[in-house]
């Protein structure tokens, strides 16, 4: 029996760490290819071995989202060792957290040039070899934060509602050509961007109790739990799934609060 990603190539930014290094276990483990595409020079590569001692195939390329010729390198790079991109898993992302009329310019781009300017870019190089073979699935890591606000979470949800906006324009505009691109909508994930989150406030511990309470399981998600949706979409398991969002949250999304 194949595994479900058997010999899928993909391409998962930010998976030094996180949910994209969870991403990138359960990817290697279903049979997939993967190329990771960190900017952390060392997470990175040890991301790459760590996957590779596990008998997978897999590539570091240094690359930073923001950068549109790096996402045009990582394209070539796998390309050039893979021959195609079958998977790439929008996932590089960062907290940019402030009350709106305090952000500055620096940091309103320093948000968007991440984590929607970056996505584009990385969409951008990939399409082309994904059409010319009629077939990908794109997958971009979003957040409750596409769908509800925050305050003093500005502008970082102002750029997860645009990445919904991408992976729905991006979805209906390739889904005649074999392209599906989905999104992920995850809760609260236990991951250091969480963690530095809820060290941003005096008393920690009583910000994870908080998070933990939002949630109606009464704790927040995994890493592993994101990451095996993504191999769900990912695989030819979806194929009917495009220009949708996946919520992992527990439900919190539905939960009524008055
Ligand atoms: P994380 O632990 O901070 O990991 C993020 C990874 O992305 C790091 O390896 C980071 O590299 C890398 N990265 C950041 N900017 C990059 C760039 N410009 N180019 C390439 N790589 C870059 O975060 P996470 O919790 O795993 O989050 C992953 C995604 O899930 C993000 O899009 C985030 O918005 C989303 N999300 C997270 C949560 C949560 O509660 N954790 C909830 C909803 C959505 P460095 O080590 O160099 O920083």
């Amino acid at each position: 029996m194949s595994l479900r990603l058997q010999n899928k190539v993909a391409i998962i930014t930010g998976a030094g760490r996180g949910i994209g290094a969870a991403t990138a276990r359960a990817f290697a483990e279903a049979g997939a290819i993967v190329v990771i595409a960190e900017r952390d020079t060392t997470t990175g590569p040890a991301m790459a071995a760590e996957l590779k001692s596990l008998g997978a195939k897999s590539l570091f390329v240094e690359t930073d989202v923001a950068e549109s010729a790096a996402a045009v390198t990582v394209a070539e790079a796998t390309l050039g060792a893979f021959g195609r991109i079958d998977v790439l898993v929008n996932n590089a992302g960062i907290n940019v957290f402030h009350e709106p009329l305090e952000t500055t310019e620096a940091e309103w781009k320093r948000c968007f040039a991440v984590d929607l300017e970056g996505v584009w870019h990385m969409c951008k190089a990939v399409l082309p070899s994904m059409l010319a073979q009629n077939a990908g699935s794109i997958i971009n890591i979003a957040s409750s934060h596409s769908s509800k606000i925050i305050p003093d979470t500005f502008p970082y949800p102002v750029a997860k509602h645009g990445l919904l906006g991408l992976t729905r324009a991006l979805g209906i505009q390739y889904a005649a050509r074999g392209v599906r691109v989905n999104a992920i909508a995850p809760g609260y994930v236990e991951t250091d961007i969480a963690r530095d989150y809820w060290n941003t406030f005096p008393d920690p511990d009583a910000e994870r109790q908080k998070a933990y309470d939002l949630h109606p399981p009464k704790r927040i998600g995994r890493p592993e739990e994101v990451a095996m949706t993504a191999v769900f979409l990912a695989s030819d398991e979806a194929p009917f799934i495009n220009a949708a969002s996946i919520a992992i949250d527990g439900g919190r999304s539905v939960l009524y609060h008055d």
